[in-house]
């Protein structure tokens, strides 16, 4: 028996029981994905954003990651249609003063 790292204690770290080769049963310790992205104007979950952590990110195919538009991973489709829409009702009512 060995004495357990204090990472190895901690449950921030995803337990995965497999059997090696040899038949053991040993415990791997995986890193968790982060909870789903959610939308800061209404709090929806966001559609087509990835779980995966940021240094994991690069191993996904560009479709996997996530929307390409602007505001995407912070808005879901309907606030930032607004975000951009308030955007310029302001720009065009500050230029008509
Ligand atoms: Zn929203």
């Amino acid at each position: 028996m060995h004495l357990n790292e204090g990472r190895q204690k901690s449950r921030s770290l995803r337990r995965l029981e497999r059997r090696t080769p040899k038949g053991r049963v040993v415990v791997h310790y995986i890193q968790k994905n982060p909870s789903k992205a959610r939308c800061a104007g209404c709090g929806k979950v966001l559609h087509g954003v990835s779980r995966t952590h940021s240094n994991k990110l690069s191993k996904l195919s560009k479709s996997e990651r996530g929307p390409s538009r602007p505001h995407s991973g912070q808005l879901c489709s309907f606030c930032s249609r607004n975000a951009i829409i308030n955007k310029y009702r302001n720009l065009f009512s500050l230029s008509k003063k």
